[in-house]
């Protein structure tokens, strides 16, 4: 339903978090968050609102990182439990993945990865983005190429938000009928379904095009199409006024 991200040298997590409750009033079920620090992936999950995912960090702590992304569920496969929360992980939990929309053709997929000793542990249709980003990623080394080379394996629509503790100061993003907006600040860059989510930090922003895939570090961002050819991109400045 809401997703953020972040690369910068803010503490992601902080910015996540009130990113996610700048969506809040979209509605959602569930809640949850990853940080990429110490060289590996942390992440929480939580059913309910965010003030649970709030109690469970302060409870158990995530490392402090600078590479985050966060997301807020309105469940459409598998229902609203923890485990179904986002983000979702690969087996080694070297990957992370938050998703907005429906993938259709996610049982298909599912049954491919099975096959191939991949180990599903939610009901929804997300997990799967998280298990094939990690074996294109195992290939190329290039979470940008590996969304791409994903993407261009999905049915349905999406918004897809990614990090992989290999690349750590990298944020992936990728669109299909689904919204995703860039927020380009000062050393830092944001990505979510929504401008609300950034406008505290920057106003200038880019909206992702269609079957677009964005790579996201501190000082660039670059788009190409799901075919990887480079795309043009139109920033705007965000205009509108905003109350806390
Ligand atoms: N289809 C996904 C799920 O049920 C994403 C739902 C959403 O857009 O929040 O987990």
């Amino acid at each position: 339903c809401g997703i953020v991200g972040y690369v910068g040298s803010q503490s992601a997590l902080d910015v996540v978090v009130a990113g996610l409750k700048r969506l809040e009033y979209r509605g959602y079920d569930s809640a949850g968050v990853a940080v990429l620090a110490d060289g590996g992936m942390a992440a929480a999950k939580k059913a309910g609102k965010l003030a649970n995912l709030e109690k469970e960090l302060v409870e158990r702590p995530l490392p402090t990182g600078s590479t985050g992304i966060g997301h807020t569920r309105w469940a459409t496969h598998g229902g609203p439990t923890d485990a179904n929360a986002h983000p979702h992980l690969d087996n080694a939990g070297r990957v992370a993945v938050v998703h907005n929309g429906i993938i259709e053709n996610f049982a298909a997929l599912r049954a491919e990865l099975a096959e191939r000793g991949h180990e599903l542990t939610s009901e929804t249709d997300t997990e799967v983005v998280a298990h094939l980003l990690a074996e294109e990623f195992s290939a190329c080394a290039d979470l940008a190429e590996a969304m791409r080379l994903v993407c261009r394996r999905l049915e349905g629509a999406f918004t897809l938000v990614a990090a992989h503790a290999d690349e750590p100061d990298v944020v992936v993003g990728a669109r299909r009928n689904s919204p995703l907006v860039v927020g380009v600040g000062e050393g830092e860059a944001f990505l979510a379904s929504d401008v609300a989510a950034f406008i505290a930090h920057t106003r200038s922003a880019i909206e992702l095009g269609q079957d677009q895939v964005v790579e996201l570090r501190r000082d660039a961002v670059n788009v190409t199409g799901f075919d990887g050819r480079p795309a043009e991109v139109r920033p705007y400045h965000v205009d509108w006024d905003v109350s806390a």
